[in-house]
């Protein structure tokens, strides 16, 4: 049985300023959303957030629940130091690790540690190193569980400075009473297919029959939405050799107009998912996580990731992930820019394919590479993106954060 450590930073850009700052601690302040600018609270402070206080507000809106809300500029040197320090910290109790976002980390635990309890005094230590070397005004929430999935619900149970555990003793209890949207994976909108259904909570969604999943959702979708009710999460975390950690590769893209036709932003995605595709392949990378980024008209936005079970390059695989990731997603707003790529990256560790339907599609790739290297990108494309008119004008994109 594995164990899978999660540690999560509370409040984190909110509180990294708060940490250099002691006359900001304890008291209401967010990141973001000045006055006069179209920006929105990206982050607030655990003070601002008793308040009422919620990311993505903007200045208005911010202040009518706070009125004394102090607004600070983001500060990304400050915060990139601080996430290096944090991996740097975490690597020492596990070489198996995915650096989830700039606060955020899974660790395996499995053959490390001889139980739960084990993996409880580790999570101690590392509590521990965390306030010693960066300062334990910083607090963070550590989940413990069998998997990755129930290991991020853990240590979302508790927050601030939580320690959560979820295993045989009380995974059925938590499946009963958490929201279906605590899962990552099953946003507003799927939330809403689900109880059309039925399915109020994840137990009647590991309950429901798996072959009405799938027709519903497609085969796998299907399928690992069975899985996700069941608790169930075979999603593994790659030695630290093999990953260039917080490395990014993607493309984003602002639309024309701003819109809320799904066909359009699906398209729009095809095209950067096929050009991040282009992109690992002639760098020699492989990608296990793909992330989509979405931005609304208002310049606020939204994100969302998957960690695949094994690594890809495929351009088409990334768009139907990147899409199987929206399908989740509600449009409050109509859509200003689009991001898709590829994280936990992998150099030249290229597995060639096994399977027959693999393998066409593997030289069938190699043709299509020839060509576009020989007389210039998008020559030769899927029919579906024929007439988007975005070869110009994308620009490579790299996560503001560059750790090694
Ligand atoms: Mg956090």
């Amino acid at each position: 049985m594995r164990i899978v450590l999660h540690i999560d930073m509370n409040s984190y850009f909110a509180t990294v300023e708060q940490l250099a700052n002691p006359f900001l601690r304890g008291k209401p302040i967010a990141i973001g959303g000045s006055v006069g600018t179209r920006g929105v609270v990206v982050a607030a402070s655990m003070e601002a957030k008793q308040m009422g206080v919620k990311v993505g507000m903007n200045h208005p809106e911010a202040i009518q629940v706070c009125p004394h809300l102090q607004f600070i500029d983001g500060d990304p040197t400050k915060y990139q130091f601080i996430t290096q320090t944090f991996i740097d910290i975490a690597k020492r109790y596990s070489e198996y690790i995915d650096v989830y976002s700039v606060d955020e980390v899974f660790l395996e635990l499995t053959d490390l540690v001889p139980d739960i309890q084990g993996a409880i005094h580790i999570a101690k230590l590392l509590k521990q190193d965390l306030a010693n070397e960066i300062g334990s005004y910083l607090t963070c929430s550590v989940g413990i569980a069998r998997n990755r999935m129930m290991a991020k619900v853990a240590s979302n149970m508790k927050k601030p400075d939580g320690l959560s555990i979820i295993d045989e003793t009380n995974i059925k209890e938590v499946l009963d009473w958490i929201e279906l949207t605590d899962i990552p994976g099953i946003g507003p909108r799927l939330k809403v297919r689900l109880f059309d259904m039925g399915i109020r909570t994840l137990s009647q969604l590991g309950n429901h029959p798996v072959t009405n999943l799938q027709r519903v959702f497609g085969p796998n979708y299907g399928t690992m939405l069975s899985e996700m009710g069941k608790g169930i999460d075979h999603t593994t975390i790659s030695h630290i050799s093999e990953v260039a950690l917080t490395k990014s590769m993607g493309h984003t893209y602002t639309l024309k107009q701003d819109t809320y036709n799904r066909d359009e932003i699906y398209n729009t995605i095809l095209k950067l998912g096929e050009k991040v595709g282009r992109r690992l392949r002639r760098d020699h990378y492989q990608g296990r996580m793909i992330w989509v980024w979405l931005r609304w008209a208002d310049f606020s936005g939204t994100n969302g990731r998957v960690t695949l079970k094994q690594y890809t390059d495929n351009g088409y695989f990334i768009y139907k992930v990147a899409v199987s990731i929206m399908e989740g997603w509600d449009f409050p707003q109509p859509i200003r820019a689009v991001g898709v790529g590829a994280r936990l990256l992998i150099h030249q560790g290229k597995q060639l394919p096994i399977f027959e339907q693999d393998k066409k599609q593997h030289r069938l790739q190699q043709a299509q590479d020839a060509i576009n290297d020989r007389y210039g990108e998008f020559t030769i494309k899927p029919a579906r993106i024929m007439h988007t008119g975005l070869t110009r004008k994308i620009g490579g994109f790299k996560e503001p954060h560059q750790f090694k």
